[in-house]
């Protein structure tokens, strides 16, 4: 063969490589479309017997020279890509996702506005033990002139045999003394059941982080025209968590507040690790509020400023901790919470940070 009709016939390759290039994306824009019209309708991407049929559809047209089960074996990797095609689609159509909608969500809660970029505070105890107890945290919030006010009622302990909490008690001491003090209360549930009666009692409903792939609950309180404070799983990755905040707004509730609380890691220095970068992945994957609850995370009372700055620098929309007026005694996490001095201080350290950054 003469070394110009080889040549030729590499130009000639070269056009059909041209045409197939645009003959595959042409391909994908339709299977994009295909795609679409399945995220409106709710039907499933994978479809094994279309591609049966396409196959099958191969077998009577394919002439040769290609083999016909090598001819399947390619257009199986074209299906493989165009599955893929659609799946990015998907995530991006997620109703959570930046994509769908560029601005903040705005959570309005007792007169904060979180994911406004005005970045608050969220504190209480750990677990409602007594009016009094509450009460002395409540009037502490409020000479800081904070809003939220934290509490557990319905405690998800890790051993049976320790306190679960005081219930509708709790909530009920809650939303006393919050109304005394002017604050807005958040409180965990941990059974759907309970979530239509703690709408009396709470402005926003805790979904904890053992319970973040309870699916009833989370469609439950889709269903409820109430904030939902969303904790991310103990071992969660954040698309387990972006997908557990999609299972609330599907049913029509968007009022989300994203928490980062801490993964479980190798890592034993602190209770979990805090996964600080999770906070701007989150806030530009989604549009809804996120903040960081120091507590949980470190577990450590001494870590609790110099991870608040963190996250405030880094911009979650609020920072959340406990405080307990005696926190040796507390019934649940007495290692981490505050007591009310060491509450005082830590709001005067982190306004003067707050004060420094703008
Ligand atoms: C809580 O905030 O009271 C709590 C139990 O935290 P988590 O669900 O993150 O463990
Ligand atoms: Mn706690």
């Amino acid at each position: 063969m003469s070394e110009q009709k080889l040549d030729q016939l590499r130009q000639k390759v070269d056009e059909i490589n041209l045409q197939l290039i645009e003959l595959l994306n042409e391909r994908g824009k339709v299977v994009q479309e295909i795609g679409k019209e399945k995220i409106k309708h709710g039907i499933n991407r994978f479809d094994p017997e279309r591609e049966r049929e396409v196959l099958n559809m191969v077998a009577d047209y394919n002439k040769g020279p290609f083999e016909t089960s090598t001819m399947q074996h390619m257009f199986k990797t074209i299906f493989q890509a165009s599955l893929e095609l659609q799946e990015d689609d998907h995530r991006k159509a997620l109703l959570v996702s930046r994509k769908m909608k560029a601005e903040n969500t705005i959570v309005n809660v007792n007169g904060e506005a979180l994911g406004s970029g005005k970045q608050t505070f969220i504190m209480g105890p750990c677990a409602v033990e007594s009016v009094d107890q509450v009460r002395a945290v409540a009037k502490a919030m409020k000479e800081q002139g904070l809003k939220l006010m934290r509490g557990g009622a319905f405690k998800p302990r890790t051993s049976p045999y320790d306190f679960q909490g005081l219930g509708l008690e709790g909530l009920q001491i809650l939303r006393k003394v919050a109304d005394e003090y002017g604050l807005g209360v958040i409180s965990e549930i941990l059974n759907p059941n309970d979530v239509e009666m703690a709408l009396e009692y709470v402005d926003v409903i805790q979904i904890g982080a053992r319970n973040m792939q309870n699916f009833d609950l989370l469609r439950t309180v889709g269903k409820v025209n109430k904030p939902v404070l969303l904790k991310r799983g103990l071992a969660a990755t954040i698309e387990e968590f972006i997908n557990a905040a999609e299972y609330i707004i599907t049913q029509g509730n968007d009022q989300i507040i994203l928490c980062e609380r801490g993964i479980r890691t190798y890592e034993k220095a602190t209770r979990n690790t805090l996964d600080i970068s999770a906070v701007p992945i989150l806030k530009k994957e989604t549009h809804l509020p996120v903040i960081v609850d120091v507590t949980h995370s470190t577990g450590r009372r001494d870590l609790l400023l110099p991870t608040a700055k963190a996250a405030i620098a880094i911009g979650a929309d609020a920072v959340m901790a406990e405080v307990h007026p005696d926190p040796a005694v507390a019934l649940s996490d007495a290692a981490q919470q505050m007591n009310i001095p060491q509450f005082n201080e830590f709001m005067n350290e982190m306004k003067s940070f707050t004060a420094k950054l703008s």
